[in-house]
């Protein structure tokens, strides 16, 4: 016997067909004996669907709110018709589904009326993905005839801190409380259906662990309920060498470290949440991801002991695009304490994340690499602030850029994988704009034109045999 936590993507319940699809996955795996606690996001779009609206709302344009909710209850209730077979079963759903919505839409109407979208009534408007696909999903599950229960994140224990939007779990205060709620449910052969992503601070206000935050919810309760694995489900086979896009016959990888896996989720492999792997990783608990469209595939396998297995070098290559980089030159940064971080205040103040810094030790020039759509106001930001004053004279962007990510926890300590990495590049005559290397030595990434950029990744894809 087994206890897992299972997380089910967007994707994974897209459809009432896809969800039947899941349930029948939870049911092999209880009918084995194994314990299954399940964490859903939203329906694929929700999420995106209730942000561009509640944005729309904020200017005040009350007339839309009914063909939203109308929008939204049409296609929830069409999932449900698909999900559930049992009539009684169905009917209850449906009810249920519809008074969530209309709670949603009085919430819709405030921030109508307040024309203002705080981050905290964001999570709010949010949380209303996750809140229907639990409750459908744990009704799907009853009509296939397993015991099932559906909670909210914060119904099931999880405690976070008050950051709206992007909140931290507060894993003591968790454990002690999903232990209590959540194992005894186990015990009498319940699948608790657990939303994903919303959770709540100390005094019960809703908060969310930040885009993609499902999977967070799935190893914060795997850490806090001690179980064996945590099995990320979604609609790929797993974490690949490099873009199947770009890269016709990039593979599947079958086992990464954690290290590896957080460095390429923070890569944009887009398979996981950025920060998900952060509690396991103490209490050594195996994360897998694996296809719902393809279950007999074990998928990747995320663990402790998966460097020490591998011999390969470089194991995967990331390719990420609608980045800008920019150049702030000036010899006024030579030997001036305090210049870097001056450049950094005023990118952090105005919310630009920096992905990547690259200086020279001339100290001269500096080249930074955020995303696209920052652009703008960075460029015009640093122009105020710097310019015509002592530090910088001259700053540039292109956006016609490309970050290209080469990982593996094998490159720590291994000589010459740089250079056949950029020889390989050189041979295909691409120039390479910018360097830089972590000091984790788990990757290496480097910037290039846009168009040269699926041309490099194939190039070192081939120079380290991924498709092998
Ligand atoms: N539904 C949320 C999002 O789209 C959380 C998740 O999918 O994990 O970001
Ligand atoms: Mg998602």
């Amino acid at each position: 016997m087994k206890i897992i936590v299972m997380k089910f993507g967007g994707t994974s319940i897209g459809t009432g067909e896809n969800i039947r699809n899941v349930a029948n996955i939870v049911r092999n795996s209880s009918k084995k004996g194994d314990k299954v606690v399940v964490v859903v996001s939203a329906l694929a779009g929700v999420t995106n669907q209730l942000i561009h609206e509640a944005e729309e709302l904020t200017k005040g344009k009350e007339g839309r709110i009914q063909e939203f909710v109308k929008e939204l209850t049409e296609k929830h209730l069409q999932t449900i018709d698909i999900a559930i077979e049992n009539k009684k079963l169905k009917e209850e759903t449906k009810h249920s589904a519809k008074k969530i919505i209309e709670e949603l839409e009085k919430i819709l109407i405030g921030i109508c009326y307040v024309g203002e979208l705080t981050l905290k009534t964001k999570d709010q408007v949010l949380s209303f993905g996750e809140r229907l696909a639990a409750l459908i999903v744990s009704a799907t599950l009853r009509d296939y005839n397993l015991e099932s229960q559906y909670f909210t994140g914060k119904e099931a224990g999880i405690v976070t801190d008050s950051k709206f939007g992007e909140a931290n779990p507060l894993m003591n205060f968790t454990t002690h409380q999903v232990i209590e709620r959540i194992k005894p449910l186990l015990k009498k052969n319940v699948v608790p259906v657990i939303t994903g992503f919303i959770v709540a601070n100390q005094d019960g206000v809703l908060t969310t662990l930040g885009r993609g935050g499902s999977d967070y919810t799935a190893t914060i309760l795997g850490v806090a309920l001690d179980v064996d694995e945590v099995w990320i489900w979604t609609d790929v086979d797993g974490i690949m060498t490099s873009d199947p896009k770009i890269i016709l016959d990039a593979k599947t990888l079958t086992g990464l470290s954690y290290g590896e896996a957080a460095e390429m989720a923070i890569f944009g492999a887009k398979a996981m949440h950025p920060r998900a792997l952060e509690p396991v990783i103490k209490k050594h608990i195996p994360v897998r991801i694996r296809n719902v469209f393809n279950p007999k595939n074990h998928g990747t396998l995320i663990s402790e002991g998966a460097k020490v297995e591998s011999k390969e070098v470089v194991k995967a290559i990331a390719l990420i695009t609608d980045v800008s980089m920019i150049n702030i030159r000036g010899a006024g940064m030579v030997g001036a304490p305090g210049s870097y971080a001056k450049i950094f205040r005023i990118l952090g103040k105005n919310n630009i994340n920096v992905m990547m810094v690259s200086t020279a030790v001339s100290e001269a020039n500096i080249s930074i690499i955020i995303r696209n759509n920052q652009l703008e106001r960075a460029m015009s930001t640093l122009e105020i602030a710097l310019l015509g004053r002592d530090l910088a004279n001259k700053i540039t962007s292109e956006d016609d850029v490309c970050v290209i990510a080469a990982m593996g926890a094998n490159m720590k300590g291994s000589l010459g994988v740089a250079s056949r990495i950029f020889s390989a590049v050189a041979k295909k005559k691409i120039n390479i704009h910018m360097i830089a290397q972590g000091s984790s030595e788990l990757n290496i990434s480097f910037v290039v034109k846009e168009r040269d950029g699926p041309i490099a990744v194939s190039a070192i894809h081939e120079e380290f045999n991924l498709n092998k």
